[in-house]
């Protein structure tokens, strides 16, 4: 067995074919952040900036994404962002289930590389594929989940707050409880000490 690293990572994710998504896309988007960070983000897979930058939540759902870190005072760079899909599916669809399972192992890869204490679902495909294939965002978002001692919370995905802004106030909510969370579990005390 290969020791597993950030190379070897980026090389399996650079050569995989393991589903059919690679056949049409510009980039791969396997994640990037702080690769040392106690935060981890999943999304659902790249949309059209995203592919064509080769990085994950650029466009506008990532803009938002990033102001609504900063609402929590996290600067983007201190947390890690990926997908469940590397690959864009064609037109934004949701990947199928088959497409997610493939590149599952890239995802458990990147998640053994990090070692986050926290990961924040984003979205129903993340929250189905990490936690509970039946979940119901609107029902379970802001619950928390501890698994193998990493704290996990699905909330609604930014694409669906752009669409429909009536979910702000939920995500608000689900920020809070993240920045609870990460207080409680004594994370990121340079920006949380100072203000309490
Ligand atoms: N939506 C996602 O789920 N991921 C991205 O990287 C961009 C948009």
């Amino acid at each position: 067995m290969p020791e597993i690293t950030w190379e070897l990572f980026e090389k399996q994710v650079a050569e995989c074919a393991l589903c059919p998504l690679c056949r049409n896309i510009r980039n791969k988007v396997p994640g990037q952040g702080d690769r040392n960070a106690p935060l981890m983000l999943i999304g659902e897979g790249p949309g059209q900036t995203e592919d064509e930058q080769g990085l994950a939540f650029v466009g506008a759902a990532g803009q938002l994404l990033t102001r609504m870190l900063e609402a929590i005072r996290l600067p983007r760079e201190r947390v890690y962002i990926c997908n469940i899909v590397k690959c864009r599916p064609p037109n934004n669809r949701v990947p199928l289930p088959e497409e997610a399972a493939a590149c599952r192992i890239h995802l458990r890869m990147q998640a053994w590389l990090v070692r986050p204490k926290v990961i924040v679902l984003l979205g129903s495909t993340a929250a189905k594929n990490v936690l509970d294939p039946e979940i119901r965002i609107t029902r379970e978002r802001g619950k928390w989940t501890e698994r193998k001692g990493v704290w996990m919370m699905p909330t609604y995905h930014p694409s669906a707050l752009l669409r429909d802004p009536g979910k702000k106030r939920e995500a608000w909510e689900d920020m809070k409880s993240l920045r609870a969370k990460l207080q409680e579990l004594g994370l990121y005390q340079d920006i949380y000490q100072a203000q309490g």
